[in-house]
């Protein structure tokens, strides 16, 4: 993508982005313009009991940015540096997302400022509680239905879904994914935003000629997405895993990590540095270590015109949202790298979000094998068609999984008329 600068807010890139592949499509300014826009953003304001007896008052976000495709999808950040910039970039991210992995769903995106790790279990439940309330004026089993991201997981959605119930008057499950199994979660959601890192990834080392199971992996982040993604990666492809990290630092070993025993040390520990056997490394080192694929799931702006130059992967593989500055992507592509894009790259997890909703809603469940086979099937494809708009285009593959996704959701305006 074109024009962009260091400066820009994840908003700006999200607009960026759709600009730069609207004007290629030759799209109505109109329509353009609106892509560039969320169609409904609620902010709010309210009060959480802290475990000392005061009252904290909290703000958090929920961004629908557009529903052409159907009800709205998205995940729930917690997060003390969230701000609605960065909601609505992740609510536009969504959208182009579900349309490119053909998901009958459209975008959304959540937030609550707040730093999970300096609250009780009890200070988090009741503030999922009153910000799900909040919101439950927009969300629903068929208009809106949230799931986890960062610092967010399968526990903080049964409360959602306990609280959406419970003002209901009955379990409404379909009201979210990624919840426990035992309320109707889907065998595999857990892992399946990295399953999906892990197939696109094989797709493209497959046409590039490169062998995984000699090859070596950098993953920044050791979160759900992170040490899932390491993790498969070395079970299932027999890939070496040489560097991890998270918000404290990074470990390097060329021998190779055990991402389970790195993961017990980070529950232990709180953070895999000084995990025996490895040296200490910076996140600046991890994201332009010596490797072939480089996995980049944190947060937005990792990798950025400073640090794209040296980055030695062959193949970035866009664990997180938003990790990679266009700037950033202009010279990986330059470079010859293949960055296979969020939209694309970690989409297993809205994937089996999908059918997680659908499970739920028929209140009849598959079995993991079966969940797998269909994600691989659902991702493969897009993959194909990505990769393909990008050799025939002859762009990058961001630019390509642009074309594919703002085509449906385009086609979907015409088909279906601008009301009234
Ligand atoms: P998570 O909360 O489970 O993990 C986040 C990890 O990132 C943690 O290990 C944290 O320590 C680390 N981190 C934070 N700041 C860092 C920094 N500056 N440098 C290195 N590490 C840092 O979150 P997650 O669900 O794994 O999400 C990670 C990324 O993947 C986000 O961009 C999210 O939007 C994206 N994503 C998540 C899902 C999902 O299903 N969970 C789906 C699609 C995309």
């Amino acid at each position: 993508m074109q024009g962009a600068s260091k400066e820009m807010s994840a908003f700006d890139i999200a607009q960026a982005q759709i600009d730069a592949v609207g004007k290629r499509l030759g799209l109505d300014p109109g329509l353009l313009e609106i892509l560039k826009r969320p169609n409904r953003e609620l902010t709010v304001n309210f009060p959480v009991k802290m475990d000392d007896g005061s009252i904290r008052a909290f703000t958090g976000f929920r961004v629908q940015y557009n529903q052409v495709l159907g009800p709205f999808k998205g995940g729930i950040r917690y997060h003390p540096d969230v701000t609605l910039e960065e909601v609505r970039a992740l609510a536009a991210w969504m959208t182009w997302k579900c349309a490119v992995i053909g998901l009958p769903f459209g975008g959304a995106k959540g937030g609550v400022i707040c730093n999970p790790k300096e609250m009780s279990p009890g200070e988090l439940e009741r503030l999922t509680r009153r910000f799900t309330s909040e919101i439950s004026i927009i969300i629903g089993p068929q208009k809106d239905i949230p799931a986890p991201d960062v610092y967010t997981d399968a526990q903080v959605m049964a409360w959602l879904m306990d609280t959406y119930s419970m003002n209901e008057g009955y379990s409404v499950p379909g009201v979210v994914t990624g919840k426990p199994l035992v309320i109707g979660g889907s065998k595999g959601r857990e892992e399946a935003t990295s399953r999906g890192v892990m197939y696109t990834t094989r797709e493209a080392a497959e046409n590039l000629d490169i062998d995984l199971s000699k090859s070596t992996i950098a993953v920044q982040g050791y979160g759900n997405v992170g040490y899932n993604a390491a993790r498969l990666f070395q079970e299932e492809l027999g890939s070496r895993i040489i560097a991890v990290s998270d918000s404290r630092g990074g470990i390097y070993n060329p021998k190779g990590l055990d991402p389970g025993k790195v993961r017990l040390h980070k529950a232990k520990t709180g953070s895999v540095v000084e995990f025996p056997g490895s040296d200490l490394v910076t996140n600046e080192e991890v994201l332009e270590m010596e490797c072939d694929v480089l996995v980049p799931a944190a947060l937005e702006g990792a990798i950025t015109s400073s640090n794209a130059p040296q980055v030695k992967a062959d193949i970035v593989a866009e664990g997180a949202n938003g990790p990679t500055t266009p700037e950033a992507d202009q010279i990986l592509f330059k470079r010859g790298i293949t960055l296979v894009p969020d939209i694309l790259c970690n989409a297993g997890g809205v994937t089996v979000s999908y059918f997680e909703w659908v499970q739920s809603l028929q209140h009849f469940f598959w079995s993991f094998e079966e969940v797998k086979r269909r994600l691989e099937d659902v991702i493969v494809k897009a993959f194909d068609g990505v990769w393909r708009t990008a050799q025939e285009e002859k762009v990058d593959m961001r630019t390509a999984a642009y074309i594919v996704a703002m085509k449906k959701v385009v086609d979907a305006y015409k088909i279906r008329g601008i009301y009234p």
